[in-house]
């Protein structure tokens, strides 16, 4: 096909985004990390797990958003302990794991793009300077760089897997902080679940006899259409059971935390899922 054939093929919405392109520097250099990385698990595996908070990497372009060193290690950037117990549970479970390693400061990957936490100004007490007044381009470079990337791979798998008649059992990992607002949380584990409850509360009832545990139902906090995305979209919608998990990030913070809590999970989820036909 000659160049005149694509001028002429082209939608009008192709020359909008090329002429973005042009006036807008990519977010994301060559040598930086992409915006997801992807463990495949085994072909027979129902277990696809996504870590949407994984990492706190930064964009060269975006600097340190105003904040300090000290405060880019805390919570407020990353879900500490997650991408590590997400690894482990994937290995053990033969799952796809895909993680995104850019800090949720950037661009919240489990938010809908209009929820007003999806570039958060505030995290806790800390505000985010780089976040204040962010232009329309510049929230859509955002979203172009880290969030579409991350989804669209997610969305290849799930498709990928419907094609070949692979099942999907659906699995988000995220940490919590043991105090928030100055509050202590007093859950070792939050299952959280919006309209589905199929997995959660198997999951639930798992947990439950695990004596030594303190197990949130929908606590530290209950998901909703305006604070999650991957089990709304990836779960709900599709029909896939799913859940997300919130561990403890002082009981995940090492490797030794990070492998008794995936061998743990692991067990439980192999006996959840005999209760879904495959
Ligand atoms: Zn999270």
């Amino acid at each position: 096909m000659g160049s005149d054939d694509r001028h002429r093929l082209a939608p009008t919405s192709v020359t909008a985004r090329v002429e973005l392109e042009t006036v807008q520097p990519p977010l994301l250099q060559e040598d930086e990390p992409p915006p997801f990385s992807v463990i495949a698990g085994s072909e027979t595996s129902p277990y696809l797990i996504t870590c949407d908070h994984a990492g706190r990497e930064l964009p060269r372009a975006l600097g340190t958003l105003g904040l300090s060193r000290a405060e880019l290690d805390r919570h407020i950037a990353w879900d500490i302990g997650a991408g590590g117990v997400a690894r482990r549970l994937a290995t053990e479970l033969g799952a796809f794991l895909i993680m995104q390693p850019y800090s949720r400061l950037v661009i919240d990957c489990n938010r809908p793009l209009d929820a007003p936490s999806s570039i958060a100004q505030h995290s806790e007490y800390t505000a985010v300077p780089g976040n204040h007044r962010i232009s329309a381009p510049d929230t859509e470079m955002r979203a172009r760089s880290i969030f579409h990337p991350y989804h669209h791979r997610i969305r290849c798998e799930l498709e990928r897997r419907e094609t070949q008649g692979q099942p999907t059992i659906f699995i988000a990992i995220h940490s919590f902080t043991l105090t928030f607002m100055g509050v202590a949380r007093p859950w070792h584990i939050g299952v959280l679940y919006n309209r589905d409850s199929r997995l959660g509360r198997i999951l639930l009832e798992l947990l439950g006899r695990e004596a030594a545990l303190v197990v949130g139902d929908n606590e530290p906090y209950a998901a909703s259409d305006e604070t999650d995305y991957g089990i709304v979209q990836y779960g709900e919608r599709r029909g896939n059971p799913h859940v997300e998990l919130e561990i403890r990030q002082d009981l995940i913070a090492d490797d030794a935390g990070q492998t008794a809590w995936a061998e743990l999970l692991a067990r439980l989820f192999r006996e959840a899922s005999t209760r879904f036909p495959s």
